[in-house]
């Protein structure tokens, strides 16, 4: 069979938990197993090799983790489910920092890093000196994993919050848990693959925020920047915590990053 007609297989098994996106979805799967060409041959063998992956997915467990792979800015990044899986959504944050990153001005601490998107990106196409802080041993592992992918290094450290971090930065980045109690219970069933740990913000959301904007002037330098990322609701509580901020929207004109800039 060519990989084309393996495709069209494929993605009506797919159709189930995939959609309209079943037959991406086919050509994302074939690929990462090798198949580029839509002309090449498969063979039963190659085809047997596919379906555990297809079984996971029709699990309802997201594309991302299946292909244990994920692009973000461009770049990519290993995710499984010990992480969040990196969004377009927090690509905004990203091209919020890039520009306020100089020759004198690249310490960044990535708080809450999971897969390390974010300052591994940051390392990437700003040259930033990124140190990257999680409280899950699993996510500074990936974190790890993703810098040297990246042809970059980023300094790890354990910490809940700003509770182990040391220094102070120019610029503090952070995508924080911040679904409340209700959109926890809600949420769907991919979601529920993802790690609470990595979503859940206490019962109002705004459990990290609060901790945040108590702790974050020790650690920023002066003409420094805090960048961190809100749920599209929560703009103008997260913005009360702070004296003085600015809220970015995304390209759906949704609030989505909050900057507080520490005067020199
Ligand atoms: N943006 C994610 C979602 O709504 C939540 C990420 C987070 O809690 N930081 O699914």
């Amino acid at each position: 069979m060519i990989v084309r007609k393996a495709e069209q297989r494929i993605a009506e098994l797919l159709k189930p938990v995939a959609g309209e996106d079943a037959r991406t979805e086919a050509v994302f799967l074939l690929r990462a197993s090798g198949f580029h060409s839509p002309y090449q041959e498969i063979t039963e063998t190659d085809a047997k090799a596919l379906e555990p992956l297809i079984e996971r997915r029709l699990s309802g467990e997201p594309l991302q983790y299946v292909l244990g792979e994920w692009e973000f800015y461009g770049l990519p990044f290993y995710v499984d489910r010990t992480v969040l899986i990196p969004r377009p959504d927090t690509e905004r944050l990203v091209e919020t920092a890039l520009p306020l990153l100089s020759e004198s001005k690249r310490d960044v601490l990535d708080l809450c890093c999971g897969s390390g998107c974010i300052g591994v990106t940051l390392a990437v196409c700003g040259g930033a000196n990124v140190t990257a802080a999680d409280v899950s041993a699993d996510a500074l592992a990936m974190t790890e994993r993703n810098a040297r992918r990246n042809g970059v290094s980023v300094q790890t450290v354990q910490s809940d919050l700003f509770d182990s971090v040391e220094g102070a930065f120019d610029l503090i980045v952070c995508n924080p848990p911040y679904l409340t109690r209700e959109e926890m219970d809600a949420r769907d069933a991919s979601l529920r693959f993802e790690p609470a740990l990595a979503l859940f913000g206490g019962e109002d959301g705004l459990d990290f925020y609060r901790r945040i904007a108590s702790d974050y002037p020790r650690f920023l330098k002066p003409g420094g920047t805090l960048l961190i990322e809100i749920g599209m609701t929560q703009k103008d509580a997260v913005g009360a915590m702070f004296e003085r901020c600015e809220c970015i929207d995304d390209y759906g004109g949704r609030p989505r990053v909050i900057a507080v800039r520490n005067d020199d």
